[in-house]
This record gives structure tokens, sequence and C-alpha cells, in this order.
């Protein structure tokens, strides 16, 4: 066959093709043109999975009745006007491709009124072919409607998946973009019922439920860091809420979503070691950093970018996630603790009991181990050696030097214990307690609401103020002074997470109990940086305690390493 170049028709559709691959690309390409107009609603409507109807429906700027025909004509926007604007696209448009590419292949129709104009105009494309543009009444913005999709596209009608595939894409599609874009109040209804639904209050925690359900948007740790220019904020799961597959990450690149299986690959690699092989982390993740550093034209669905400083966006990530990570995972409780094996020749029946006797001889025994070198005398001191700061090791602990040697401080440990002994301390008397601008209602978990409703006096007792509000909910009306600032539902449940295995506790020992959950919730975490005023006050602020060696929960705060044992690491003993 002779080289021939393509009727015009035939080149368009196969344009088409790379832009409009399935209902959801329709969706997205018209939504975008919703965000990029400044609509603060859209209405979306599908019928058939988007096959047999897509309407779009906008409050936004609108397209002039003497501009409408240029919408629909391929490469004509109003988004960027030279090959340098290109460098710097600030708008989710800007190939001028998507009206174009959407009439080619099914049959549009776009009534359109900015606000000022008295009066809206209608445009409709079939197949390709425009028709006159006719004056239309119109409420301000934009309404696009898309019918028959791809009917003269067979090969590609053939392809698609069932309606309910397609349901499910658009409507994932539109949960995401409603997460980049929580200002925007969207509706989706699909077959005639409301689908999904935000309400534009700008608040990202209802939409991460959409998502990803309830509860695994309520265990969702918050990212926010800013490197430089770039500023890297979002949602990801805690270690112990994962997926099979990488569905459930999502990235914006300023207010775009993009599928970059680089960026992914960055972020599973900060969850490192945390994750069991096959499995991935939920996230959804919004990168902002100047246009011109970001390269969007890159594949004509808009889908892909690259960055200028790949390796620093990586970098950047890496460390806001790690960052999130370890100051939100706990710390492992005593019982992860390797224990001992039971006395040697004890019968194996007697095993278990052996294991209940363990707790009060651990901290005792633990000491013993850790100065085991040094000397057990030193341990059995009640009071904490004077320290002198010398530094902080991986955000985590602090180094000192002590009258014998060299001394590890864990912080969070080291404060948990300095919280709880203050704490104490007030006991009796009123406890400081900060009342919340605004009370907030915390849902728990049946079995939590429970067990909480009947420690409610106790919870009072040291400074909160929770009362039932309705099934399952509490108003949170005032945190202990402890814990200002902490977000009201993850205090009260910190306070409750264990009461299960409390079943019916002491009431003396349940407060003592709850005491020190709440100072664990309120102390620096391991990858905290600590000032050099501020490691100082922590090691004088634990010299004072009474009982300085352990954190609550009963472990360590401090590992000693005396002058002689260094001496005998170092070789130095026993040389001469
Ligand atoms: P692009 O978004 O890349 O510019 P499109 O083909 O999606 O290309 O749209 C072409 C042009 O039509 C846009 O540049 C914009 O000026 C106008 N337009 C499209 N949709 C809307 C809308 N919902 N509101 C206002 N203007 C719109
Ligand atoms: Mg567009």
């Amino acid at each position: 066959m002779a080289i021939r170049i393509l009727p015009p028709q035939v080149a368009s559709q196969i344009a088409a093709g790379e832009v409009v691959e399935r209902p959801a690309s329709v969706v997205k390409e018209l939504l975008e043109n919703a965000l990029d107009a400044g609509a603060s609603y859209v209405s979306i409507r599908v019928e058939g999975g988007g096959r047999r109807l897509i309407e779009v429906a906008d409050d936004g700027g609108g397209i002039p009745a003497e501009e409408l025909h240029l919408a629909v004509h391929r490469h004509a926007t109003s988004k960027l006007s030279q090959a340098a604007d290109l460098e710097r696209i600030t708008t989710l448009g800007f190939r001028g491709e998507a009206l174009a590419s959407i009439g080619a292949v099914s049959r549009l129709t776009i009534t359109s009124r900015p606000p000022q104009a008295a009066i809206g105009a209608r445009l409709r494309v079939e197949a390709g072919q425009a028709g006159p543009v006719q004056p239309a009444g119109a409420p301000p913005g934009t309404l696009a409607w898309v019918e028959d999709l791809f009917f003269n596209v067979p090969a590609r009608l053939k392809f698609l998946k069932s309606e309910n595939t397609e349901r499910r894409q658009i409507e994932e599609l539109v949960a995401r973009y409603a997460l980049a874009y929580p200002r925007v109040r969207i509706h989706l209804y699909q077959e005639g019922r409301l689908s999904f639904q935000t309400s534009g209050d700008g608040e990202h925690r209802p939409v991460l439920a959409a998502l990803y359900g309830v509860e695994a948007a309520r265990q969702m740790l918050e990212v926010l860091a800013e490197y430089d220019d770039l500023r890297i904020s979002g949602f990801i799961s805690p270690i112990a809420l994962t997926r099979s597959n990488r569905r459930a990450i999502t990235f914006f690149v300023n207010g775009r979503w993009v599928q970059d299986t680089a960026l992914t690959a960055a972020l599973v690699q900060a969850y490192h070691t945390y994750l069991m092989v096959g499995r991935y982390p939920l996230a959804a993740l919004f990168l902002e950093l100047p246009a011109e550093k970001v390269d969007v034209n890159v594949h004509p669905a808009k889908a892909e970018v690259r960055f200028r400083d790949r390796e620093g966006v990586f970098s950047g990530l890496q460390r806001a996630v790690r960052r999130a990570l370890m100051a939100y995972t706990p710390l492992p409780e005593l019982g992860a603790l390797p224990r001992w094996a039971p006395v040697e020749g004890a019968p194996a029946a007697a095993a278990g009991r052996e294991e209940e006797a363990a707790p009060e001889a651990r901290p005792a025994a633990e000491e013993a181990a850790l100065s085991a070198p040094a000397g057990q005398a030193e341990w059995s001191a009640p009071r904490a050696p004077l320290l002198r700061p010398v530094g902080q090791i991986a955000l985590a602990y602090l180094v000192a030097e002590g009258p014998d040697g060299l001394y590890l401080v864990d912080q969070h440990a080291a404060h948990e214990r300095v919280l709880f002994e203050r704490f104490m301390a007030l006991r009796g008397g009123p406890i400081p307690s900060q009342a919340l601008l605004e009370p907030a209602a915390v849902e728990l978990p049946p079995a939590w609401a429970r067990l909480l409703a009947e420690q409610l006096a106790l919870l009072e007792k040291i400074g909160f103020r929770v009362e039932p509000f309705g099934q399952n909910t509490f108003l949170v009306r005032a945190l202990p002074a402890l814990l200002a600032g902490s977000e009201p539902a993850a205090a009260l449940r910190a306070v409750v997470e264990d009461f299960e295995e409390d079943e019916s506790p002491l009431q003396s020992e349940a407060e003592a109990r709850i005491i020190a959950r709440v100072c664990k919730r309120a102390a620096v975490k391991a990858g905290q940086s600590l000032s050099a005023e501020e490691q100082r006050s922590l090691l004088l602020d634990l010299e004072a305690c009474q009982s300085p060696r352990t954190c609550p929960h009963g472990r360590p705060t401090m590992i000693h390493l005396s002058v002689d044992l260094l001496e005998r690491q170092f070789g130095r003993r026993g040389a001469r």
C-alpha cells in the first residue's frame, strides 16, 4: 500500500484514543475543565456505566458564545498561548485536546454561559462533526453532555469492561479529585442514585472515609512537611493497615492526579521493613512545588509527570513519610519484649504460670541484664545519676555522660516517666484541664464505647470532660492540660485502647494505667529532634523523678555503659 496522509476523521479518532480510553477518562477531563474554570460546585451524572450518558455541570467561569466553536477544536485552549508557557503550567488542562477528543468519539453537547453574559450558548458535536452555535437559556457555568460514548468506535466498545467496573472506576476517580479539592462541592449520581458527595467544607477525613472506609480513614496518619520549595501533605496508613495491591496509593502533584510508579516505589520504600512482602500502604499524598520544576507535558492523558529534581522529590517524600510513621508508631509494649525462658527443668504445665509471674520480676532482671558488666549496685540506686547531655542520636536517644561512663536515654520513655510522676503528684487535687474551643464528637467501636462509658467519672478526675452523645459517640469538651493541642479523638482513643484487657481493674490501678496511657500519648516521640536546651531539661526532670530508671510501662529509660565496660571493650584492660 502506498503511503497516504490519513483522512482527518481517522486521524482525530486515533488521537482521541490516547485521551479517551474509557468512560472514566471522559469524567476526568470534564472534571478537570470544571476545576480549571474555578467551579465551587460540580455535579456529575452517569448512566449506563458512562456509555449512555456522562453529564458534568459546573458553576465556573463559562465559555463565551463566540469562543464555543473553538473549545471543541483540537489544540484550542485558553490556558496557554506560547511555548514558554509549557514550562510552568498551573492549570490541569493545557493541551486543548479533551473536548475535541470526546467530540470525536461520542455525541457531545456543550451549553455554557459566563456569569456576566445575558444568555448562554449551545454547540453539538457528533463523531467529530460540529454543528452551529445556538443561543440557549442556561445558568452561569458550563454543562457538558456526552451521549453514546464510542458509538462510532466499535473496537473500543468491545474492550470496555462491565458497567460495574466502569462505575467503580468513575467513583474512585471522583473521590480522588474530591480529596485534592476539598473546597469544591462535588456530587456524583450514578444511574440516578447519589453515589458520592462532598460538602466542600475543606475537610479531608470524610472523603478518605468514602475512599477507604470509615475505619481506615480514622486510622490514617497525617503527613505535613516542607523542604525548600517542596511541600508534601496528605495521609498515609499506619504500618498495621495495608492492602494487597497499590491501588489505594494516590499521588497528586500540583493538584494533578498522577500515576507514577517511581513515586509509588519511593513511598513503599519509606515503609521499608515495616511491611510484609506483598503488602502495600494506603496513601493520599499531595506534592506541591513550583510549576517550572515539573514537566506535565509527558503524556496525552497528563497522568505522568517528570520532576526536574527527581532525587530531591523522592528523598523529600521518604523523609516526610518516615517522619510521620515514626511520630505515630507506638513503641513496642512490654509484651513485645523478649521473655526469658521458664526455669530450666520446670514442668511444662507450670510454664504458663511462670510467664504470668514474669512481669513483676522483669524490671529488676532486665536492669541486671543491661548493666551486668558494670555491677548491679549502680542499678539499684533509686535516683538517676547527674547527667551531662552530649547530644542526640537517631532522633530517639539522648547521649549523656554520667559519673561512671556513658548513658543512653530513650527520650520517649524518659519523658513518659517525667509526665507520669508529675501527673501522679497532682492526684487528689484538681488536675489542670483545658476546655476545647469546640466540643468534638468522637465515635468509638461499640466495645470501646461500652468500656469508656463505665470510666467517665475516672476520666473526669484526670482532666477529661467527656459525655455520652448518642450511640457509641462521645462529646469531648476538655482534655487534660498535658494533652492540650492533641486531636481529641486520638487522645480519647489512646485512653480506651486497651481497656479490654483491664476488664474490671481496681479503681486506683485503673487510674494509674489511664494516666500512664495519657503520658505515653503526650510524651515526645522518637523521631523528634530536641534542642540542646530541651535535652538538658529532660535529663534534669528525669533526675528529679522517684523512679527514673523505667517508664510507667516498665521499660528501661536508660542504658549505662560504664567506663570499665568501655575499657574492656577497647582492649585497654589487661593489655598492660
Ligand atoms: P484544555 O483544558 O486543555 O484547555 P479542553 O479541550 O479540555 O482543553 O478545553 C478547551 C477549552 O475550553 C479550555 O481551554 C477552556 O477555555 C474551555 N472550557 C472547557 N471546559 C470548560 C468549562 N467547564 N468551563 C469553562 N471553560 C471551559
Ligand atoms: Mg481540559
